[in-house]
């Protein structure tokens, strides 16, 4: 017997010409992942991916752990495998291998795939066989073709069966790569990790930016931002993070500009220089964390006066989600604890007490005319460091 494990991918997504694409990028990506898991061997053949374990040391627990993080992969399975692909065969490797999976089940069915047409047994035959050889191993067990607590899954190849019981929901969503690359606006709240899962599981390759307003936020600030940004490679692979200082544009805001538009003004100064640098770095789109009436500078009015200032779309995945919602993503994928770490953020450094929601764009440019807009920004993009943020295994 030997085990495997076993991912499906989506199909709809899978057209034309871009499927061979889309199946080596999965490949690509999972041999990448693997390598932390010990030595695998990964291969696909009629829309299955095989993970299979060179050596004795391969981790097949944290290879599994590995692939439920993968985008792209919609199941996956641990399996185990035959080559004495006889009817008793894979009925003996059913006995031996799935009652570690069926203890504490009540019922079970088995569902048969025959894609080697020469095996001489039809799919409901060999379903009906299996089920029997598993209800002999585990007495407990009743069969339930409707609703049952686990199905058991047999898939009969050339040369080759496997068997299989609760097969997993993958990470879902697009291979990485395969939607190009976007810069995402990365805060050390809760919002913006989110948004940045969400385009990742859509394919799109991550680049961050960050930026900070040293020494009025701390270097503990910024260390939770690469924290954030670490946690998040799990998901969407390793990424650069571009770290930007906003002090002396947040201080010439405040020497020079109303305060009701503080927030207003230092956003289209982010979007600016994150527009600039992410087209530097190949990007095609931003992405922000923003949710729709979250807070002022989020009103459909403060949003269109800040999109106007960038030429790359911006994506908000986050748009029309609840903070509950959001949060719940945030749990899932292991942000929270750390987003609701207490530090403060550049935006709240000097929060108006009254912010404008409805601002209107030429009062908006009025304010932003008493500095010097272009120098600033460019002084800005000359602070720009890159953290290089590896994928956490
Ligand atoms: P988040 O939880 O993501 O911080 P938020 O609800 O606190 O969002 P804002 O602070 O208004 O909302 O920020 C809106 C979006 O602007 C964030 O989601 C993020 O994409 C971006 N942003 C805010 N502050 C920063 C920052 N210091 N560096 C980079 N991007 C930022
Ligand atoms: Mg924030």
């Amino acid at each position: 017997m030997r085990e495997v494990i076993l991912c499906k991918y989506g199909e709809l997504i899978l057209k034309g010409a871009n499927r061979a694409t889309f199946e080596s990028m999965l490949v690509k990506e999972l041999r990448f992942r693997l390598q932390f898991c010990g030595n695998f061997a990964v291969s696909r053949s009629q829309s299955i991916i095989y993970i299979e374990p060179r050596d004795e040391d391969a981790d097949m627990e944290a290879a599994a752990e590995a692939v439920s993080r993968v985008f792209g992969i919609v199941a996956y399975d641990r399996a185990a495998s035959t080559e004495n692909c006889t009817l008793e065969g894979i009925c003996a490797l059913a006995r031996e291998y799935l009652p570690r999976f069926l203890r504490g089940k009540k019922t079970f069915k088995v569902e048969a795939k025959r894609s080697n047409k020469n095996f001489p047994y039809k799919s409901p035959e060999i379903s009906a066989e299996v089920g029997g050889a598993l209800l002999s191993a585990c007495p407990y067990l009743r069969v339930n073709v409707h609703e049952p607590d686990v199905t058991v899954r047999v898939e009969v190849r050339e040369g080759v069966a496997y068997v299989h019981a609760g097969q997993k929901k993958g990470a879902g969503g697009m291979p990485i790569g395969s939607s190009d690359r976007g810069m995402l606006l990365l805060s050390g709240g809760i919002d913006s990790p989110v948004a940045g899962y969400m385009m990742a599981k859509r394919g799109v390759k991550l680049e961050a930016i960050h930026f900070e307003s040293f020494p009025y936020t701390s270097e503990r600030a910024k260390q939770k931002v690469m924290e954030l940004a670490s946690l998040l490679t799990r998901y969407a692979g390793g990424l650069n993070l571009h770290v930007v200082s906003l002090t002396h544009i947040q201080e010439e805001i405040k020497r020079a500009c109303n305060e009701e538009y503080f927030t207003i003004l230092l956003r289209r100064y982010m979007m600016t220089i994150a527009d600039r640098i992410a087209k530097q770095s190949g990007c095609g789109a931003l992405i922000t964390g923003e949710s729709l009436g979250q807070v002022a500078s989020q009103t459909m009015r403060a949003i269109g006066t800040t999109d106007a200032v960038a030429e790359l779309p911006v994506l908000r995945p986050c748009i029309g989600l609840d903070k509950q919602e959001i949060v719940v993503t945030a749990q899932k994928i292991g942000t929270f604890e750390t987003s609701i770490q207490p530090y403060e953020d550049c935006c709240t450094v000097f929060t108006p007490r009254h912010p404008k929601t409805r601002p209107e764009l030429d009062k908006v440019i009025a304010e932003e005319q008493k500095l010097d807009f272009e120098a600033l920004v460019e002084e800005a993009i000359a602070t720009d460091t890159v953290e290089r943020i590896k994928y956490l295994p």
